[in-house]
């Protein structure tokens, strides 16, 4: 007897884990074996593997924040905050006014991150959460920062859109993230660098090369800036623009909820 019907039921819908497609739901299982792997190297090797650029970023991308010096209160969200970077560094230049909360899907990164931040007290606080699905209150935060954390979403629209339901009117979104080189030469020796050097770094400082291979196909299979600026536009945000830093190796995007 022929058989005129498919036995095995819909295919799961593909994500990208680095260059590999993986099934959708395991995606983020697979981000947060690397961060759980990564989290007690995790600022030793971002200075390591950047020669400490990415602190020249990150300044650059607090500035642009610029969180009041005054004793007006302004909460910040800095999701994907994992071991607390951009948040103490926006904690130090604000004034007493300012607050922010950490929200990473890794309990490993932010325990690193809340050993760092300690003495802010209770101006700093953790929440385990995803940027998928983050556990605030509509219209709860005066500014949303995420640095190097969307491209490890599963889906970039959806935690887009919890980003403009978090934040008030008038406020501002903030990301730092790994981009496309748009200066000639400059991609040919970045793309030697990272796809030697990094994955051998990792594995001589960290005794991991997987994880850092993942961090290097990651950023390959990231939107470019324009398309991501679109992203944001997409997801109700208005006068979206982007910064590149260092040629295009990284971009600030910024935005508005109006
Ligand atoms: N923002 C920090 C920085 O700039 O140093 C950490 C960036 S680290 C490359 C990426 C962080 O994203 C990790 O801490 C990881 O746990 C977190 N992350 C990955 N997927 C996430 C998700 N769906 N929701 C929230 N955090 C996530």
């Amino acid at each position: 007897m022929s058989q005129d019907f498919e036995t095995k039921g819909p295919k799961e819908r593909k994500a990208s884990f680095g260059f590999a497609a993986v099934d959708e739901s395991a995606k983020q299982g697979l981000v947060n074996a690397v961060f759980s792997r990564v989290a007690r190297n995790y600022d030793l090797m971002n200075d390591v593997m950047s020669g400490g650029l990415h602190r020249l970023w990150k300044s650059d991308f607090v500035s642009l924040l610029a969180p009041p010096k005054s004793t007006v209160p302004y909460a910040l969200l800095d999701v994907a905050g994992g071991t607390g970077d951009i948040a103490l560094k926006a904690l130090e230049v604000a004034g007493a006014g300012t607050r922010a909360v950490i929200c990473d899907i890794s309990a490993e990164m932010m325990e690193v991150g809340r050993a760092r931040g300690a003495r802010f007290g209770d101006r700093l606080t953790f929440v385990q959460g995803n940027a998928e699905c983050l556990p605030f209150c509509d219209r709860s935060f005066d500014a949303y920062t995420i640095a190097f954390g969307i491209r490890n979403v599963t889906h970039i629209d959806t935690a887009l859109a919890e980003a403009f339901r978090v934040l008030k009117p008038g406020g501002r979104f903030l990301c730092l993230e790994f981009s496309t080189v748009e200066v000639p030469l400059l991609d040919t020796l970045y793309d030697a660098y990272s796809f030697n050097a990094i994955p051998a770094l990792g594995a001589l400082v960290a005794g991991d090369s997987a994880s850092y291979r993942y961090l290097v196909e990651s950023i390959r299979r990231f939107p470019d800036q324009k398309t991501f600026m679109g992203l944001i536009e997409n997801a109700g945000f208005e006068r979206a623009r982007y910064r590149n830093l260092s040629g295009g190796i990284a971009a600030i995007h910024s935005a508005w909820r109006l």
